[in-house]
Protein backbone atom coordinates (compact mmCIF):
# COMPACT_ATOMS: atom_id res chain seq x y z
CA UNK A 1 0.00 0.00 0.00
CA UNK A 2 0.89 3.71 -0.47
CA UNK A 3 1.80 5.33 2.59
CA UNK A 4 3.37 8.85 3.66
CA UNK A 5 5.73 9.37 5.46
CA UNK A 6 8.25 12.48 6.56
CA UNK A 7 11.09 11.14 8.55
CA UNK A 8 13.65 12.41 6.24
CA UNK A 9 13.33 16.03 7.72
CA UNK A 10 14.62 16.27 11.38
CA UNK A 11 14.91 19.66 13.52
CA UNK A 12 17.25 20.12 16.32
CA UNK A 13 16.24 19.17 19.78
CA UNK A 14 18.21 19.36 23.25
CA UNK A 15 19.52 16.25 24.55
CA UNK A 16 17.29 14.37 26.34
CA UNK A 17 13.88 16.13 24.80
CA UNK A 18 10.88 13.51 25.32
CA UNK A 19 9.90 14.09 21.67
CA UNK A 20 10.11 10.83 20.16
CA UNK A 21 11.78 11.91 17.01
CA UNK A 22 13.49 8.68 16.70
CA UNK A 23 9.96 6.79 15.95
CA UNK A 24 9.01 7.94 12.13
CA UNK A 25 12.36 6.80 10.70
CA UNK A 26 12.29 3.54 12.22
CA UNK A 27 8.43 2.73 12.04
CA UNK A 28 9.32 3.63 8.01
CA UNK A 29 11.54 0.79 8.37
CA UNK A 30 9.27 -1.39 10.09
CA UNK A 31 6.67 -1.51 7.65
CA UNK A 32 9.15 -1.70 4.33
CA UNK A 33 10.44 -4.46 6.35
CA UNK A 34 7.36 -6.44 7.37
CA UNK A 35 6.10 -5.80 3.02
CA UNK A 36 3.48 -4.13 4.29
CA UNK A 37 4.81 -1.59 1.62
CA UNK A 38 6.79 -2.07 -1.77
CA UNK A 39 9.21 -0.06 -3.48
CA UNK A 40 8.53 3.80 -4.15
CA UNK A 41 5.18 3.18 -1.93
CA UNK A 42 6.36 5.27 0.95
CA UNK A 43 6.04 8.76 -0.22
CA UNK A 44 7.21 12.09 1.28
CA UNK A 45 5.00 14.93 1.31
CA UNK A 46 5.66 18.23 -0.19
CA UNK A 47 5.26 21.05 2.82
CA UNK A 48 1.49 21.94 2.84
CA UNK A 49 0.92 25.75 1.70
CA UNK A 50 0.63 28.31 3.64
CA UNK A 51 -2.96 28.88 2.43
CA UNK A 52 -4.07 25.49 3.43
CA UNK A 53 -3.67 26.47 6.47
CA UNK A 54 -4.93 29.73 6.75
CA UNK A 55 -8.26 27.62 6.42
CA UNK A 56 -7.84 26.63 9.96
CA UNK A 57 -5.56 28.77 11.37
CA UNK A 58 -5.59 32.18 12.82
CA UNK A 59 -3.37 34.35 10.53
CA UNK A 60 -1.41 36.24 13.19
CA UNK A 61 -0.34 32.89 15.29
CA UNK A 62 0.68 31.44 11.72
CA UNK A 63 2.90 34.39 10.85
CA UNK A 64 4.19 34.18 14.13
CA UNK A 65 5.46 30.82 13.30
CA UNK A 66 6.52 31.49 10.24
CA UNK A 67 8.65 34.34 11.00
CA UNK A 68 9.99 32.53 14.41
CA UNK A 69 7.44 35.20 16.78
CA UNK A 70 5.88 32.65 18.88
CA UNK A 71 6.03 34.32 22.29
CA UNK A 72 8.13 32.74 25.19
CA UNK A 73 4.88 31.39 26.60
CA UNK A 74 3.90 29.85 23.48
CA UNK A 75 7.52 28.31 22.85
CA UNK A 76 6.51 26.34 26.38
CA UNK A 77 3.37 25.45 25.77
CA UNK A 78 4.63 23.78 22.30
CA UNK A 79 7.07 22.17 24.21
CA UNK A 80 9.58 22.45 21.13
CA UNK A 81 12.05 24.74 20.12
CA UNK A 82 11.31 26.87 17.34
CA UNK A 83 13.22 26.34 13.91
CA UNK A 84 13.13 26.62 10.23
CA UNK A 85 13.36 23.08 10.34
CA UNK A 86 10.30 22.09 12.50
CA UNK A 87 7.78 24.29 10.68
CA UNK A 88 9.11 22.63 7.31
CA UNK A 89 8.35 19.50 9.03
CA UNK A 90 4.84 20.36 10.57
CA UNK A 91 3.68 21.15 6.93
CA UNK A 92 5.22 18.62 5.95
CA UNK A 93 3.35 15.92 8.14
CA UNK A 94 0.42 18.07 7.65
CA UNK A 95 0.78 17.82 3.95
CA UNK A 96 0.93 13.43 4.47
CA UNK A 97 -2.53 13.32 6.15
CA UNK A 98 -3.88 15.66 3.23
CA UNK A 99 -2.59 13.09 0.64
CA UNK A 100 -3.66 9.80 2.94
CA UNK A 101 -7.19 11.27 3.35
CA UNK A 102 -7.60 11.59 -0.44
CA UNK A 103 -6.07 8.46 -1.25
CA UNK A 104 -8.36 6.81 1.81
CA UNK A 105 -11.47 8.06 -0.73
CA UNK A 106 -9.98 6.12 -3.34
CA UNK A 107 -9.14 2.83 -1.23
CA UNK A 108 -11.11 2.85 1.18
CA UNK A 109 -8.43 3.22 3.90
CA UNK A 110 -4.63 5.15 4.37
CA UNK A 111 -2.40 5.88 6.60
CA UNK A 112 -0.22 9.29 7.08
CA UNK A 113 3.22 7.71 9.05
CA UNK A 114 3.00 11.10 11.17
CA UNK A 115 0.32 13.80 11.96
CA UNK A 116 -2.50 13.29 14.78
CA UNK A 117 -1.66 16.98 15.60
CA UNK A 118 -4.83 17.37 17.70
CA UNK A 119 -4.00 19.78 20.47
CA UNK A 120 -2.89 22.34 18.05
CA UNK A 121 -6.13 24.96 17.54
CA UNK A 122 -7.15 27.28 15.57
CA UNK A 123 -5.33 30.36 17.95
CA UNK A 124 -2.86 28.08 19.68
CA UNK A 125 -0.16 25.81 18.93
CA UNK A 126 0.81 23.61 22.09
CA UNK A 127 1.36 20.37 23.07
CA UNK A 128 3.89 19.39 20.18
CA UNK A 129 1.38 20.14 18.09
CA UNK A 130 1.78 23.22 15.42
CA UNK A 131 -0.74 22.90 13.20
CA UNK A 132 -3.93 20.57 13.18
CA UNK A 133 -3.84 18.35 10.06
CA UNK A 134 -6.93 17.07 10.70
CA UNK A 135 -8.44 20.18 10.73
CA UNK A 136 -6.63 20.79 7.54
CA UNK A 137 -7.34 17.88 5.88
CA UNK A 138 -10.65 18.76 6.66
CA UNK A 139 -11.04 21.89 4.60
CA UNK A 140 -9.09 20.93 2.02
CA UNK A 141 -11.26 17.72 1.45
CA UNK A 142 -14.25 20.30 1.14
CA UNK A 143 -12.24 23.07 -1.06
CA UNK A 144 -11.50 20.10 -3.05
CA UNK A 145 -15.25 18.84 -3.49
CA UNK A 146 -14.74 15.56 -2.39
CA UNK A 147 -16.12 15.02 0.90
CA UNK A 148 -18.09 17.11 3.14
CA UNK A 149 -19.13 15.21 6.39
CA UNK A 150 -16.34 14.32 8.47
CA UNK A 151 -15.95 12.48 11.91
CA UNK A 152 -12.97 12.13 14.31
CA UNK A 153 -12.27 9.33 15.87
CA UNK A 154 -9.59 10.62 18.67
CA UNK A 155 -8.17 7.24 20.44
CA UNK A 156 -4.97 9.25 21.36
CA UNK A 157 -4.60 9.36 25.32
CA UNK A 158 -5.13 12.93 25.83
CA UNK A 159 -7.90 14.85 25.08
CA UNK A 160 -8.28 16.37 21.55
CA UNK A 161 -8.99 20.03 22.40
CA UNK A 162 -7.58 21.76 19.11
CA UNK A 163 -9.50 19.59 16.95
CA UNK A 164 -12.63 20.39 18.85
CA UNK A 165 -12.40 24.04 18.88
CA UNK A 166 -11.40 24.12 15.35
CA UNK A 167 -14.41 21.25 14.49
CA UNK A 168 -16.67 21.09 17.78
CA UNK A 169 -19.07 23.97 16.50
CA UNK A 170 -18.56 22.73 12.39
CA UNK A 171 -22.13 21.21 11.65
CA UNK A 172 -20.62 19.03 9.25
CA UNK A 173 -17.98 17.54 11.52
CA UNK A 174 -18.45 15.27 14.84
CA UNK A 175 -15.43 15.08 17.38
CA UNK A 176 -15.03 11.77 19.32
CA UNK A 177 -12.08 11.57 22.20
CA UNK A 178 -11.73 9.13 24.04
CA UNK A 179 -9.08 9.56 26.68
CA UNK A 180 -7.44 9.44 30.21
CA UNK A 181 -9.36 11.52 32.76
CA UNK A 182 -6.24 12.68 34.47
CA UNK A 183 -3.84 13.21 31.30
CA UNK A 184 -3.24 16.49 29.65
CA UNK A 185 -4.51 19.05 28.59
CA UNK A 186 -6.25 20.06 31.88
CA UNK A 187 -8.18 22.67 30.49
CA UNK A 188 -10.55 20.90 28.13
CA UNK A 189 -12.53 22.29 25.30
CA UNK A 190 -15.51 20.20 24.75
CA UNK A 191 -15.56 17.83 21.41
CA UNK A 192 -19.18 16.94 20.52
CA UNK A 193 -18.62 13.47 22.70
CA UNK A 194 -16.02 13.19 25.04
CA UNK A 195 -15.29 10.27 26.83
CA UNK A 196 -12.81 10.83 30.20
CA UNK A 197 -12.01 7.20 31.09
CA UNK A 198 -10.14 6.64 34.63
CA UNK A 199 -6.78 5.60 35.61
CA UNK A 200 -5.44 2.24 35.01
CA UNK A 201 -8.78 1.41 32.54
CA UNK A 202 -7.64 -1.49 31.08
CA UNK A 203 -8.37 -3.46 27.75
CA UNK A 204 -12.17 -4.99 28.60
CA UNK A 205 -13.73 -1.53 29.82
CA UNK A 206 -11.51 0.76 27.08
CA UNK A 207 -13.22 -1.63 24.18
CA UNK A 208 -16.68 -1.68 25.66
CA UNK A 209 -16.67 2.21 26.19
CA UNK A 210 -15.12 2.93 22.49
CA UNK A 211 -17.86 0.37 20.89
CA UNK A 212 -20.71 2.40 22.70
CA UNK A 213 -18.82 5.62 21.86
CA UNK A 214 -19.07 4.72 18.15
CA UNK A 215 -22.12 3.90 18.15
CA UNK A 216 -23.52 7.23 19.97
CA UNK A 217 -21.40 8.95 17.36
CA UNK A 218 -22.89 7.22 14.25
CA UNK A 219 -26.73 7.67 15.74
CA UNK A 220 -26.00 11.35 16.57
CA UNK A 221 -23.83 12.18 13.03
CA UNK A 222 -25.35 9.34 10.51
CA UNK A 223 -22.71 8.35 8.19
CA UNK A 224 -19.63 11.08 7.35
CA UNK A 225 -17.83 11.08 4.30
CA UNK A 226 -14.77 9.91 5.58
CA UNK A 227 -13.09 9.48 9.20
CA UNK A 228 -10.21 10.01 10.48
CA UNK A 229 -8.73 7.72 13.30
CA UNK A 230 -6.55 8.82 15.45
CA UNK A 231 -4.56 6.05 16.51
CA UNK A 232 -2.38 7.08 19.47
CA UNK A 233 -0.12 4.61 20.89
CA UNK A 234 0.13 6.43 24.22
CA UNK A 235 -3.10 4.40 25.92
CA UNK A 236 -0.17 1.52 26.06
CA UNK A 237 0.73 0.44 30.10
CA UNK A 238 3.87 1.20 29.39
CA UNK A 239 3.76 4.50 28.20
CA UNK A 240 5.16 7.69 30.05
CA UNK A 241 2.60 9.78 29.78
CA UNK A 242 -0.76 7.76 29.09
CA UNK A 243 -2.40 6.18 32.27
CA UNK A 244 -4.87 3.76 30.28
CA UNK A 245 -2.75 0.32 30.84
CA UNK A 246 -3.99 -0.67 27.56
CA UNK A 247 -2.06 -4.13 26.17
CA UNK A 248 -0.61 -4.22 22.83
CA UNK A 249 -3.37 -6.99 21.92
CA UNK A 250 -5.48 -4.84 23.14
CA UNK A 251 -4.69 -2.20 21.14
CA UNK A 252 -4.68 -3.90 17.89
CA UNK A 253 -8.32 -5.11 18.95
CA UNK A 254 -8.89 -1.30 19.18
CA UNK A 255 -7.45 -0.74 15.26
CA UNK A 256 -9.78 -3.68 14.29
CA UNK A 257 -12.65 -2.65 16.45
CA UNK A 258 -12.81 1.02 14.52
CA UNK A 259 -11.60 0.59 11.57
CA UNK A 260 -14.50 -2.43 10.95
CA UNK A 261 -17.44 -0.46 12.36
CA UNK A 262 -16.21 2.19 9.91
CA UNK A 263 -15.60 -0.50 6.53
CA UNK A 264 -18.57 -1.95 7.44
CA UNK A 265 -20.21 1.00 6.89
CA UNK A 266 -18.29 1.75 3.62
CA UNK A 267 -16.95 4.78 5.45
CA UNK A 268 -13.16 5.62 4.59
CA UNK A 269 -10.91 6.32 6.84
CA UNK A 270 -7.96 7.94 7.15
CA UNK A 271 -5.44 6.64 10.26
CA UNK A 272 -2.30 8.86 11.57
CA UNK A 273 -0.32 8.51 14.25
CA UNK A 274 -0.94 11.08 16.73
CA UNK A 275 1.29 10.54 20.26
CA UNK A 276 3.32 7.67 21.45
CA UNK A 277 6.14 8.06 24.87
CA UNK A 278 7.32 4.51 25.41
CA UNK A 279 10.75 4.39 27.29
CA UNK A 280 11.39 2.74 24.80
CA UNK A 281 10.72 3.69 21.62
CA UNK A 282 10.55 0.89 19.94
CA UNK A 283 7.56 -0.44 21.97
CA UNK A 284 6.13 2.53 20.08
CA UNK A 285 6.73 1.40 16.91
CA UNK A 286 5.20 -1.81 17.75
CA UNK A 287 2.04 -0.18 18.32
CA UNK A 288 2.17 2.03 14.91
CA UNK A 289 3.37 -1.09 13.15
CA UNK A 290 0.77 -3.40 13.92
CA UNK A 291 -1.97 -0.54 13.09
CA UNK A 292 -0.24 -0.31 10.14
CA UNK A 293 -0.43 -4.05 9.21
CA UNK A 294 -4.51 -3.18 10.27
CA UNK A 295 -4.86 -0.62 7.45
CA UNK A 296 -2.93 -2.81 5.07
CA UNK A 297 -5.35 -5.87 5.64
CA UNK A 298 -8.30 -3.56 4.59
CA UNK A 299 -6.02 -1.59 1.79
CA UNK A 300 -8.19 -1.70 -1.19
CA UNK A 301 -5.99 -2.57 -3.98
CA UNK A 302 -6.59 -0.54 -7.25
CA UNK A 303 -4.16 -1.75 -10.42
CA UNK A 304 -6.20 1.19 -12.50
CA UNK A 305 -5.21 3.84 -10.91
ZN1 LIG B 1 -1.14 11.79 23.19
Amino acid sequence: MRVWSHDHLSFPLPAGHRFPAGKYGLLRERVEQAGLVGPGEVLRPEPVAWAALHAVHDDALLERIRSGGLAIREERALGLPWSEQLVLRARSAVAGTVAAARHALDRGIAMNLGGGTHHAGRDFARGYCLFNDVAVATRALRAAQVAERVLVVDCDVHQGDGTAQVLGPDAGAFTLSLHGARNYPFKRIPSDLDLDLETGTGDEAYLAALDAALDRALAAFGIPDVAFYLAGADPWEGDRLGRLALTKPGLRMRDDLVLDRLGELGVPVAVVLAGGYAPDVRDTVDINAATAAAVAARYRWNDTS
